[in-house]
């Protein structure tokens, strides 16, 4: 057998489309573990040099949904949702959004990731919170969804198991690049649960997963086919990734950071993103009519603090211990480093990638094991002006190595002698 599987791995290697049967043979081998990590780490790679095309990416998703079990989530009249973002730095925005919709009283239930290479990810940061649960059985969603307007599960082994290995696998063989796997993992996610509307939050920068315009093109393109082929409606927005949202980049300090948006105290462009995701969620399900009107309606609920108790629910429901963070907001390290400026100028993220590989270097250890205190806080964003000795950002670690760690800070940001000129948050939307 894993004479075939090679030979299938030659095939790709030497740019031949692969046929329906061959990639249903890998994906079958994989689901019954008779794969070694060391040959589906191969096929993942032969797949990130020559790209799927368009069949191929069908047949891939197809092969993984049939051998997946499907969530159904509990229906009444209204209509239930689920927001995804392609992978970013700093991006917080669902810790946001998830209570912001329950506020408006919409039924949010999703299945998310740990951090995929250098993009962080949403069940990290919760599980900043002691004693949440994260991981959830088929039946136990089902009940939860019947109880609980919002729901967030971990990619579950005995749910989406052929998933849950890629996307491991995905960071360790450095092909979390490939457009046709990114499509594949959120997809698959996102069609097992059952939910009406699907809002995609689609990062384009240099800190996003996606290299170029045409990466960003293919992955819209082959969404709209799946999504058309499994009837699910979906909304796509497109935001800036050349550099953090936010000012926090890590787990607990992203948790504070949403906390503080919550509070009506949070950075302008975290509430400008979440409120255009919100705002698209309300008309797309009918809450609302007019786009400026709606927005306007969502930034005053943010600024007022109403939804604080809908986060402070959603931790609850699934077991969180919300008063551990909500009213410790301290980061347990043993350093904590201000970078100050060497010159006067602007402030300005050169590559917004290399702050994800930071995180990573300051929060993991030789076991892979993540400290969730660790993190970075931004004091400027891009063409910010700075004083020569200013305070430019700190990060918080437990690691010892601090000159090296601080030298590895210039690989992200530079101070330039005139402003750049600026960057829209947000680029376009399609529905
Ligand atoms: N989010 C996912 O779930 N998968 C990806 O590949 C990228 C972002």
């Amino acid at each position: 057998m894993n004479k075939l599987i090679q030979e299938i791995i030659l095939k790709k290697n030497s740019n031949q489309a692969l046929t329906q049967e061959e990639i249903d043979l890998v994906v079958k081998l994989i689901h019954e573990k008779k794969l070694s990590d060391e040959m589906i780490g191969k096929f993942l790679k032969s797949i990130q040099k020559n790209q799927f095309n368009d069949a191929e990416t069908i047949f891939f998703f197809d092969s993984i949904y049939q051998r997946s079990q499907k969530i159904e989530v509990k229906k009444n009249a209204s209509l239930t949702l689920d927001k995804h973002s392609t992978g970013g730095i700093g991006d917080k925005t669902t810790l946001v959004l998830m209570p912001l919709l329950a506020y408006f009283g919409v039924k949010t239930y999703k299945l998310s990731g740990v951090r995929l290479g250098y993009t962080g990810g949403t069940i990290d940061k919760l599980f900043s919170f002691p004693k949440i649960k994260l991981n959830y059985s088929r039946e136990e969603i089902f009940k939860e969804t019947t109880k609980n307007d919002s729901l967030i599960c971990h990619t579950m082994s005995d749910v989406c198991e052929i998933e849950k290995k890629l996307y491991h696998l995905r960071t360790k063989t450095n092909t979390t690049k490939s457009v046709d796997l990114i499509v594949n993992s959120i997809l698959i996610k996102k069609i097992l649960f059952q939910n009406d509307i699907l809002v995609l939050d689609v990062k384009v920068g240099k800190g996003s997963l996606f290299q170029n315009t045409k990466d960003i093109e293919r992955f819209v393109h082959l969404t709209e086919i799946i999504c058309k082929k499994y009837k699910r409606k979906c909304i796509i927005i497109y935001s800036n990734m050349n550099q953090p949202l936010g000012k926090a980049v890590g787990n607990k300090i992203e948790v504070f950071e949403s906390m503080d948006v919550l509070a009506g105290k949070g950075p302008s462009d975290v509430v400008e993103l979440v409120t255009e995701l919100c705002a698209h969620s309300l008309l797309q399900i009918k809450k609302f009519k007019n786009l400026v009107e709606t927005k306007a309606k969502i930034k005053k609920v943010i600024a007022s603090g109403k939804v604080m108790p809908f986060f402070k629910a959603l931790i609850e429901n699934q077991g969180g211990e919300w008063d551990a963070l909500f009213l410790n907001r301290k980061l347990k390290v043993k350093h904590k480093i201000t970078l100050k400026s060497s010159k006067k100028g602007y402030f300005y993220f050169k590559n917004a990638e290399k702050i994800g590989h930071f995180l990573n270097e300051i929060s993991l250890n030789n076991k892979n094991v993540l400290d969730f205190d660790a993190g970075i806080y931004f004091l400027k964003k891009n063409n910010d002006p700075v004083a020569k000795g200013e305070d430019l950002f700190i990060f918080y670690t437990n690691k010892n190595d601090i000159q090296k760690l601080k030298t590895k800070t210039q690989n992200f940001f530079e101070i330039i002698e005139q402003p750049k000129s600026s960057e829209p948050l947000i680029f376009k939307k399609i529905s």
